[in-house]
């Protein structure tokens, strides 16, 4: 069965590394069905792993045969996908929330030898032509087995594919971004060595399983020998119930995206006060409105806030510490400098490298850890990884992000928002980023989104915005009044509507798409 060898990077060889140095710290640390704490060491851990990838591997399966794990991140789900990657399969990680629609296409696009369901969902309808099991801490139960396959390969490679993760469309529609062994293990390597995650530390994950931050988390705290700590989905519907969580668990590293924090800093603050052993909280995915980031740093003193940018293709590109305190004038957060191993250059619409402070321009990311491609894409896959503009006679491909970014003095950058959220008003090419900036500068305004809304044969620029209190009121002529003087004519939202909470994607960044439908929809 051994199909990796030691020198060839395999994300399994990496995060079972700590099973020789320290087999029995908790790797991870989770609730049982009653909510009580349960840990699995490093050694139980790499036994199910055995255990899966015994059954995984009498299926008869080939390097690069895919397996579809639906699942939330438990210590069983972690064994499958590193018994997949052990194997040589690909895994496609999928939430159980997924909608079936989205479930199915996935299925019929990346055409997978195995559907692997965790124990205690829900049923779905089988697909016919694709091997299905169960698993959970008793084993792995193949239900029907997959047709069989030829065996061609005889290594797992650091090029093969490690995992393949279907974006979730915040940025165009959704694509299969194909990762190899070399780049995960690349990456977290670059992460273990800028000391992201100390040995001691207990992070917690509140990302489905679907979206690589999940994936990120699970790396890096099994990379560091530290422990996972996933958050029950359960517990992040109440900002006391998560609180009450992450404080039993005695977590120190929270990861999540911005929009985890928005509940509790509006309801109740002060709740983060009893999180005495949190030491940092790394946040990504999308840009932290200011003032709900402020309100955190003020609730939350001395722990340090990192700002995490970066996209799947990639899994992340920089983790920039959030200035403490934030200035007052404070208007876009730097997304700082690429992590170790990598490097972005700014890039000015004819191409050209800009390196003169206070330009804009497109971030390109030159890093060891890019995807291989698109699932079955070769043209999407084409047109974002390009030669690189500085020196295209080499061959090298760069990742051209689609993010647009301030250079700084020193080199540093400042996200402004992504090149599609670009959209022309009246013949003015305006930055939704901008508006939403302007609008929480507005002393009760925490969060905001702007989109483009069509009406009559047009199009208008509507605003959302969510308020520091639920009982709080927008004055909404004085908001307009505001944004005349802060703004451009043209860039003055025709109307402002106050909501509780921005409409969000399964991965909890603020869905543009569903808020224009909303907007559209007469009143
Ligand atoms: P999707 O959202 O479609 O599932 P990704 O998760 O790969 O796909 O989204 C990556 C994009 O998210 C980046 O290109 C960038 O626009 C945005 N993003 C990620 N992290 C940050 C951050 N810290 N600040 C601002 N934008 C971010």
């Amino acid at each position: 069965m051994e199909r990796t060898h030691p020198s060839v990077d395999n994300l399994y060889r990496l995060l079972m590394g700590p099973v020789a140095t320290t087999p029995e710290k908790p790797a991870v640390v989770q609730a049982d069905e009653n909510g009580a704490l349960e840990e699995t060491s490093y050694r139980r851990l790499d036994r199910q792993v055995e255990e899966y990838a015994a059954v995984l591997d009498g299926l008869g399966l080939d390097v690069g045969d895919r397996v579809v794990v639906e699942a939330d991140t438990s210590a069983a789900s972690v064994a499958l996908l590193l018994a997949c990657a052990k194997l040589g399969l690909p895994f496609v990680p999928v939430s159980p929330q997924s909608p079936d629609a989205r479930l199915r296409s996935i299925l019929r696009s990346v055409e997978p030898a195995l559907h692997a369901r965790a124990e205690g969902l829900d049923h779905r309808e089988p697909t016919a032509s694709v091997g299905s099991a169960l698993f959970g801490p008793s084993g792995l139960v193949v239900e029907r087995p997959p047709t069989r396959r030829v065996r061609r390969r005889r290594n797992v490679l650091a090029t093969d594919t490690a995992y393949i993760i279907f974006t979730s469309g915040s940025t165009g529609t959704p694509k299969g971004v194909v990762m190899s062994h070399r780049s995960i293990v690349t990456f977290l390597r670059a992460m273990l060595a800028d000391g992201l995650v100390a040995p001691d530390d207990r992070v917690a994950g509140t990302s489905p399983l679907q979206f690589d931050f999940a994936l990120f988390g699970i790396g890096v705290a099994l990379a560091a020998g530290a422990t996972l700590v996933p958050v029950p989905r359960a517990n992040l519907d109440s900002p006391r119930r998560m609180v009450g969580f992450l404080k039993d668990a005695e977590v120190t590293q929270v990861h999540g995206v911005p929009s985890l924090w928005r509940p509790v800093l509006r309801v109740d603050p002060d709740l983060l006060k009893e999180l005495g052993q949190l030491r940092s909280v790394v946040f990504a995915g999308e840009e932290f409105p200011i003032p709900e980031l402020r309100r955190l740093q003020e609730t939350l003193p001395g722990v340090r806030l990192v700002n995490g940018y970066g996209a799947t293709e990639s899994m992340a590109a920089s983790f920039t510490d959030v200035p403490d305190p934030l200035p007052a004038d404070q208007e876009r957060l730097p997304i700082g400098h690429a992590h170790s191993g990598a490097e972005m250059t700014l890039v000015g619409r004819q191409g050209e490298v800009l390196t003169e402070p206070g330009l804009t321009g497109e971030i390109y990311l030159h890093s060891p850890s890019l995807f291989t491609g698109y699932w079955n894409d070769p043209e999407a896959t084409a047109a974002v990884l390009v030669p690189d503009p500085a020196e295209p006679r080499h061959g090298q491909v760069v990742l051209r992000t689609g993010d647009l970014a301030r250079l700084g003095d020193h080199g540093e950058l400042y996200f402004l928002g992504r090149s599609d959220y670009q959209v022309q008003i009246r013949g003015n090419r305006v930055e939704l980023g901008e508006i939403e900036a302007a609008l929480t500068r507005l002393p009760a305004v925490t969060a905001a989104a702007a989109t483009l809304v069509p009406r009559a044969g047009d199009h208008v620029l509507m605003a959302a915005v969510v308020l520091d209190r639920p009982e709080a009121e927008l004055d909404v002529r004085a908001a307009l009044d505001f944004c005349a003087r802060e703004l451009p004519a043209y860039m003055v939202p025709r109307s402002i509507h106050t909501v509780p909470e921005l409409p969000l994607t399964e991965n909890g960044k603020v869905d543009r798409a569903s808020l224009t439908r909303t907007l559209a929809a007469p009143r």
